[in-house]
């Protein structure tokens, strides 16, 4: 086993790294999200290269090189599709461009997906075979290992489980459905309904809150959590329509998948117990309970390194379906 070369591309961020087979990250450093997606291979190529150089390596040192980006993907055929977060354009060949412009062949994943082979490689769920991650922040996103390999679906597209449909009367979400797990508890969602319900209304104990500084676009996610904890009764209300309906979609996914572990990051970190508390609560209105008893619902044991670790985990997963790496147990 060599070194794997790991690309994280982000909506403002793009990172490269190289880590050794214990998944320690040998060299890393990142650059602004370009404007065109010609220029953002050319930056890539010229960093993956930098890099090597600097470790005294060579691409033949490499033995995978993975790529993680936000969705929407055409996996199968390694195309970044067109997204409002990315507007580079549609269908654009990045595994095939990578690839040529590296002299290694390069997978592309799901950010989500990526970040469920980080936990397992390396965070909660090492030396487990079925876990589940999510990924909460302004958008929700997950990724499922099940049976020791990641489910990637017909179409690349499987377990998109921020889109799980709670309420078909429930409110629009951003990907044009009605009641999705997102239009509940993505980040943007949460901001959008606190700033919509209490913009007219100057005097609400919400614009009090020290981060909010009395100014409508700073409530917030963190503001919510603030305000639950200054125990301002809307808070405590939204508070609990928040927590009721990430139960439901975890009770969906846990019924689905039957994992050891779930992971939920991002979000749950500033959150904490205030979550973790009601969930204990509320799970078995939801959720059978030999499903209660045999799933763990932990917090991200990789936290922010996740975004780093996401790229090679890619790369290694690749390493592992052919037979050429074992995670560490
Ligand atoms: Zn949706």
């Amino acid at each position: 086993m060599k070194y794997v070369l790991g690309i994280d591309i982000g909506g403002t961020k793009i990172a490269v790294c190289i880590a050794n087979e214990k998944g320690d990250i040998l060299a890393s450093d990142r650059f602004p999200s370009t404007k065109t997606y010609k220029e953002a291979i050319k930056k890539i190529a010229d960093l993956a290269k930098k890099l090597l150089a600097d470790q005294k390596m060579t691409v033949k040192d490499i033995a995978a090189c993975g790529i993680s980006a936000p969705g929407p993907l055409d996996v199968p055929n390694g195309l970044l599709l067109r997204s409002p977060n990315m507007p580079w354009g549609d269908k654009l060949p990045i595994q095939k461009d990578l690839t040529k412009a590296l002299g290694i062949p390069a997978i592309l994943e799901n950010d989500a997906n990526a970040g469920a082979l980080a936990e397992w490689f390396f965070g909660c769920g090492k030396g487990k075979k079925n876990l589940i991650y999510m990924t909460m922040s302004t958008g929700v996103g997950g990724g499922v290992i099940a049976g020791g390999h990641l489910v990637q679906g017909h179409t690349g597209n499987a377990c998109e489980l921020g889109h799980i449909v709670l309420d078909i009367h429930g409110p629009m979400c951003n990907c044009g459905l009605r009641g999705c797990m997102e239009a509940y508890t993505g980040g943007k969602a949460v901001q959008q309904k606190m700033q919509a319900a209490l913009k007219d209304h100057p005097d609400h104990a919400f614009f009090r809150l020290p981060c909010v500084e009395g100014k409508v676009e700073n409530l917030n996610f963190r503001a919510l959590l603030e305000g639950v904890r200054a125990q301002i009764p809307l808070a405590l209300e939204w508070w609990e329509e928040y927590c009721v309906r990430m139960a439901q979609g975890l009770a969906a996914v846990i019924t689905s998948f039957d994992p050891e572990v779930i992971v939920l990051g991002t979000t749950a970190y500033h959150a904490g117990d205030l979550l973790f508390k009601p969930l204990e609560r509320l799970m078995p209105q939801f959720l059978w309970a030999n499903y209660c008893r045999s799933t763990e619902i932990r917090l991200s044991a990789l936290g922010l390194r996740i975004g780093e670790l996401a790229g090679v985990s890619v790369a290694f997963n690749a390493l592992y379906e052919k037979g050429l790496w074992k995670p560490k147990k």
